[in-house]
């Protein structure tokens, strides 16, 4: 059966498949609370395709990466291969229960997925049965985790997005990767047009969603000269630099629209991930990634736009408020 969901995964688009036995686990772990007999854990990586990636990268389109990229990969493609999968288990008499991240839920009280709009997630939802994908990913022997807890693969780095398979059947398991990509080099973070990842390579989630929604000047086409306006620091936020709590970020992402965003709740992503860009090239000029194309993904420095008009627009302001 291994080589037949092999075979049927690849024939749905997964371009990695890897298999976890039930003891990588701990016995608390949410898969034993999702099915208290599960035996493997299966694993399907579907690359996020480099040229979705090209129109950010070199900023002229925008939205094929989040429809392209997140949305029909997130809600039609992997679902076709998990349930197509899933499928074929069960016709070999064995349980199969998919599972796909749900965008909208998260355990965490005050935290948030820059993904989707803030105000439709629903949060401090205990969930204690909702697996962890990231550890399946590694343990499935997919790639490894990244210092900023990105899934990086030999194959294409962190341009991939996973799913997963609990199922009673036993099938033979996949190697585990021994960690050989993250040099913990920190271009991941500095890429990041809102310094959303601390040194020590935590995320806040908070300012990756106002800087993934495009609120650093110098990284959006689109953001008119007056944004921003009615704040304060808007020259901060502009560059990257404001200071924010959630609240502030919230207000921030209110007064943010600047691209349309695709269906199934899925914002614009303006940055384009600049990290995991930033980290793909990195990956591909030490050669550790086993895809290779004819062409480097970056040729050249990254671009940045001026940010002289915002700074004019808050003068001229300002000095029509003390007249
Ligand atoms: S850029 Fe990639 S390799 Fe470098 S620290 Fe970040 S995740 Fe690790
Ligand atoms: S580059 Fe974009 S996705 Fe990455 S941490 Fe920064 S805002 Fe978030």
């Amino acid at each position: 059966m291994r080589n037949r969901i092999i075979e049927l995964a690849k024939r749905y688009d997964a371009d990695l498949v890897g298999f976890a036995p039930a003891s990588r686990f701990d016995s608390n772990n949410a898969i034993f609370k999702v099915m208290p007999t599960v035996k493997t854990v299966v694993g399907l990586g579907f690359r996020v395709l480099r040229g979705i990636y090209r129109g950010i990268e070199e900023g002229s389109t925008y939205y094929q990466y989040t429809t392209m990229g997140v949305e029909n990969l997130e809600e039609t493609v992997m679902p076709l291969a998990l349930l197509t999968v899933s499928n074929l288990i069960e016709s070999e008499g064995f349980t199969a229960i998919p599972q796909r991240r749900n965008q909208l839920i998260m355990n965490e009280e005050n935290s948030t997925n820059p993904e989707v709009d803030y105000g439709d997630i629903y949060r401090g939802v205990k969930i204690e049965n909702q697996i962890d994908f990231l550890e399946c990913a590694v343990k499935c022997g997919l790639g490894e985790r990244s210092m900023i807890n990105s899934l990086l693969t030999e194959e294409y780095g962190p341009f991939i997005r996973y799913v997963f398979i609990l199922t009673d059947a036993e099938i033979e398991p996949s190697p585990l990767k021994t960690p050989s990509l993250c040099d913990r080099c920190g271009k991941c973070i500095e890429a990041c047009p809102g310094r959303a990842i601390k040194k020590d390579g935590n995320l806040d989630t908070w300012r990756c969603s106002v800087y993934y929604n495009g609120a650093n000047g110098s990284k959006n086409p689109f953001m008119p000269p007056d944004a921003y306006l009615e704040f304060e620091d808007r020259l901060d936020i502009i560059n990257g630099t404001a200071e924010m709590d959630v609240q502030k970020a919230k207000d921030i992402m209110d007064s943010t629209y600047f691209y349309p965003p695709a269906k199934h709740n899925y914002r614009s992503s303006i940055c384009g991930r600049a990290c995991d860009r930033a980290c793909y090239v990195h990956l591909e000029e030490k050669g550790l990634l086993t895809k290779k194309f004819n062409k480097k993904f970056r040729e050249g420095d990254d671009w940045k736009l001026s940010t002289k008009q915002f700074e004019t627009l808050k003068r001229e302001k300002e000095w029509d408020f003390t007249k």
